[in-house]
């Protein structure tokens, strides 16, 4: 089982999980920028932490052999801070690095007028800078919180296809489908999605324009759910290939949008990507 997985948060984790990913199949993640759970006090502290997310973790983690992008953005959380929003202004540049696949987390924590704006602000430099956006979606009010970000999206003129709403569930999945955007959806231990509910919503949905993910962070997590999820869906009569359509070439049609996944080496060198442009990054 070869997986993508096309949200986790890898600072968070140890050596220990990247040689469990790898040995379970994990031959490609992206990182996006988040919330560290610590406030930050100064722009400086972000832009650490995007060179950590461009530099050091995609080094990190070919040790393991496995491919490290990133999605870059302030994050909806701290686009509440004032000390925070000037990070805005430093976005561009990482935005046209080659690791960088996407403009994310975007999108609403508590739906505040000042997460409208960096939303809104940040759906236009998806569109300027030809990329993708991953869309966060919240915890609380999830129903609200996706009718919201899918009206923010379509005014935006980003291109449906190239959004991804994340963190659905059985109630907001059906909002979604039809807009055109993909849907990602979370495996958590304990709360949001599990295995077998996944397998009933792919059931009921389809393979099409979705993306699994564990989202494994510094919280209660565990990076193996999106194998788990390839296991429980064919314990359930899906087939191989099912399976590798969700956990492989979904991701990769989705950030390859952005011309920049880079799955070069030999390993990853499949016939149905050989010769393909998006291995070389470029269109
Ligand atoms: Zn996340």
């Amino acid at each position: 089982m070869r997986i993508f997985d096309p949200h986790i948060h890898m600072t968070s984790r140890t050596t220990d999980d990247y040689e469990r990913m790898a040995a379970a199949g994990v031959r490609a993640v992206v990182e996006p920028a988040f919330w560290l759970g610590q406030p930050r006090t100064n722009v400086g502290s972000f832009t650490d932490y995007f060179d950590s997310l461009v530099g050091w973790e995609p080094f990190r983690a070919g040790q393991f052999g496995i491919r490290h992008h990133a999605t870059i953005a302030l994050n909806p959380k701290e686009a509440n801070d004032r000390r925070c929003r000037p990070v805005l202004d430093e976005l561009p540049r990482y935005l046209e690095k080659d690791g960088v696949v996407a403009v994310g987390e975007i999108g609403y924590d508590s739906m505040t007028p000042e997460e409208d704006d960096a939303f809104a602000a940040q759906l236009a430099l998806a569109v300027a800078h030809d990329l993708p956006a991953m869309v966060h979606t919240p915890h609380r009010d999830k129903a609200r919180g996706v009718e919201r970000s899918l009206a923010v999206v379509a005014e935006s003129g980003i291109a449906p296809e190239r959004v991804v709403l994340d963190h659905l569930n059985e109630t907001t999945v059906k909002l979604v489908r039809d807009t055109g955007c993909w849907l990602g959806f979370s495996i958590y231990p304990d709360t949001k999605m599990s295995p077998p509910r996944m397998v009933e919503l792919l059931k009921a949905y389809g393979t099409d324009r979705m993306l699994v993910n564990s989202a494994a962070d510094w919280g209660r997590s565990d990076p193996l759910l999106t194998r788990a999820t390839g296991e429980a869906m064919l314990r359930a009569g899906f087939t191989d290939d099912d399976v590798d359509r969700v956990l492989w070439r979904n991701p990769i049609e989705f950030y390859g949008q952005s011309g920049r996944l880079d799955l070069t080496d030999d390993d990853f060198a499949e016939p149905t990507f050989a010769g393909n442009s998006i291995l070389r990054g470029g269109s």
